[in-house]
């Protein structure tokens, strides 16, 4: 299989942690209008780049979390297996959701946010599979987590998103989470800059289009 057709193989990489970078596998996020009222941080994803369980694979890749073998591998247990392929894709699409709802409670609301109890439930449901297949192996010196279970395990990235998600949450400084204002944009990142002024998921296109469209409003006024 060509992965690098996919454009889940050829997203931009800015999010600034795995988790981040996960939830950016859309073209940007929309408020939801049906669940304005019931939830403020619904959305919905516009231009998804997960549309079946090979894109998830081409993303997995691109992010090199698996090997170019170790994907080959995974597409064609796929291919023997849709269902359980499909259903995977469902739980990887619900758990980017709840990522994205968690961290847009703490960007707006800041210290004792309180994201909604069904996000962290979803993410603690996909941290108790992630968490029961790590184990400690050999390292170079001292030992090391390691992911164990079968190589064919279809699920297998969802392990680290869900990881990833925790201990960013849990480790890192929050304060500097952000969504970009980018028109349709919404996409998170963690601004790791010394000054802490990073503004946008990339100066080349948000923050660009943004210039022009500054310069626009400009030249009509
Ligand atoms: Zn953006």
């Amino acid at each position: 299989m060509n992965f690098g057709e996919r454009p889940a193989a050829r997203m931009n990489l800015v999010g600034g942690r795995l988790c981040l970078d996960f939830v950016n596998t859309v073209g940007g996020w929309n408020p939801d209008p049906a669940r304005a009222k019931s939830d403020p941080y619904g959305v919905v994803a516009r231009a998804d780049k997960l549309n079946d369980y090979f894109d998830l694979l081409a993303w997995s890749l691109h992010t090199k979390l698996f090997s170019e073998n170790e994907a080959q591998a995974l597409a064609r247990e796929a291919g023997r297996r849709n269902k359980d392929a499909a259903a995977t894709l469902m739980r990887a699409v619900a758990l980017r959701g709840a990522i994205y709802r968690i961290c847009a409670a703490i960007i707006h609301e800041g210290r004792g946010a309180r994201p909604r109890g069904a996000d962290l439930e979803l993410l603690n449901q996909e941290l108790n599979v992630a968490h029961g297949r790590v184990r400690l192996g050999v390292g170079e010196g001292n030992l090391v987590w390691e992911w164990a279970g079968p190589r064919n395990t279809l699920d297998r990235m969802l392990w680290m998103v869900a990881d990833s998600a925790a201990e960013m949450l849990t480790t890192d400084d929050l304060t500097r989470l952000r969504g970009c204002p980018g028109e349709d944009c919404g996409w998170l990142f963690l601004d790791v800059s010394k000054n802490s002024q990073r503004q946008w998921c990339d100066m080349q296109t948000c923050g660009n289009l943004a210039k022009v469209r500054r310069f626009r409003q400009r030249q009509s006024s």
